[in-house]
């Protein structure tokens, strides 16, 4: 059997499969169970969030003869012209490719005449926001009077762009972005339902890399599937997709806690001769250093979609890094990643070992509140010469590790 790219596979025919939008879905079941319809609406959000598919779900919903409150039937005559592409009063274009003045009055001209099989003639415009200035013109007077059997449903990235007039007219539906947890939990689902063995760690790693989009994921998973098989691992996803593993990263934390500037040298070594980007590296780490610190803070193994056995691993990790200095650590890779995506012709490498050796090279953080206990423990001894000069030397500037230094200790503060 021809294998089918998930995100075709898995996509949703209706409005309880649609994850992370459920407050859009319930309006728009509101609108359906009721009769009350708006004339045009407005689907904005993010690359593949959802927006297309529920277009065509609410156009399938809106002309099937025999729908649930949750879904279009299937397999009425609407349904399936609208499933095989067919359909006469259904009619999807895509405003990227079709954008000038001319394709629009010859959509509109289609929809003057009433809906050939159907209660309405649904006009979904995908990249809406790529028509230009006269096409936005040529349609206001059909979307300030419409017939009562017209929908526009309007879907774009960028909300912006669309003139104001128009957006008076139309009724706005903001898609989120979805968190991996959605992600994961869905692609838990999906390869449940296939027979796919999947490590939770392998989920979080496709989601993380999805960035807000389920549609991506979809895309990665099948990547991740190709190479993996349906036994996907951790290891297997990091392979498929060129992210370098765990270990790795507990090598550089383990150098940066030693102070070794070397040893984190050689961990971007063999990085890159494992064929990592810097790039991927480093947002690899930030990820590594979110779990790392979330475990510090007592978050589950479930939560952080880890197995046990990593999250015991990661609260043994480093002793010596204590919650804040995995912050600053976190703090200046994140600006790390960014001058190496930036640009500027600089090496990336070379960018990332300065950074490193920045980073081996800090004093540790120093919990003020210790500090101020020992200061009034001090204070709180009479004073003869010997307890006098220990004072003198512990309110003197040193900059040894986990010394209660006071630039350590405002460094903190500035976190
Ligand atoms: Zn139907």
């Amino acid at each position: 059997m021809p294998y089918i790219a998930m995100a075709r596979k898995w996509r949703p025919h209706s409005f309880s499969e649609m994850v992370g939008q459920e407050h859009i879905a319930q309006t728009l079941k509101n609108a359906i169970t009721t009769g009350n319809i708006h004339h045009a609406f407005l689907f904005s959000g993010t690359r593949g969030v959802g927006k297309t598919t529920s277009a065509r779900i609410l156009a399938a919903m809106l002309n099937c003869t025999a729908a649930s409150e949750q879904r279009p039937c299937g397999q009425c005559e609407s349904c399936k012209a609208i499933t095989a592409g067919l359909s006469m009063d259904v009619m999807e274009i895509d405003a990227a490719s079709n954008n000038g003045v001319d394709d629009m009055r010859e959509v509109l001209e289609g929809t003057q005449y009433p809906p050939m099989n159907s209660k309405y003639r649904v006009l979904i415009i995908d990249e809406v926001h790529a028509l230009s200035k006269q096409a936005w013109y040529s349609m206001l007077k059909t979307l300030e009077e419409p017939p009562s059997y017209l929908v526009f449903i309007f879907a774009t990235t960028d909300p912006n762009k669309i003139p104001a007039t128009i957006l008076s007219r139309v009724l706005c539906f903001d898609f989120k972005r979805l968190s991996s947890l959605q992600i994961s939990k869905r692609l838990a689902f999906i390869c449940e339902q296939e027979g796919i063995k999947v490590a939770p760690e392998a989920l979080s790693i496709i989601s993380e890399k999805a960035d807000g989009s389920m549609r991506d994921a979809l895309t990665i998973f099948d990547e991740v599937f190709a190479y993996s098989g349906s036994s996907i691992t951790a290891e297997s996803a990091q392979k498929a997709l060129g992210i370098p593993p765990d270990a790795l990263y507990v090598e550089l934390i383990k150098a940066f806690e030693a102070h070794d500037a070397k040893g984190s040298f050689a961990v971007l070594e063999k990085a890159t001769f494992a064929g990592a980007e810097i790039q991927v590296f480093l947002d690899g780490f930030i990820r590594f250093l979110r779990n790392f610190l979330y475990a510090r803070l007592g978050i589950s193994a479930e939560q952080l979609e880890i197995s046990q056995e990593s999250l015991d691993n990661l609260k043994k990790l480093a002793p010596e890094l204590d919650q804040g200095d995995i912050l600053r650590i976190s703090k200046m890779i994140m600006e790390l990643s960014e001058k190496c995506s930036a640009k500027h012709g600089l090496n990336p490498r070379l960018i990332a070992e300065a950074e490193f050796s920045k980073i081996a090279w800090l004093d540790r953080v120093v919990n003020i509140n210790e500090a101020l206990k020992n200061i009034s423990n001090i204070s709180n001894v009479p004073l003869n010469k010997e307890n006098q000069k220990k004072i003198g030397s512990f309110a003197g500037t040193s900059s040894g590790i986990g010394t209660a230094s006071t630039s350590s200790s405002s460094t903190r503060l500035n976190i």
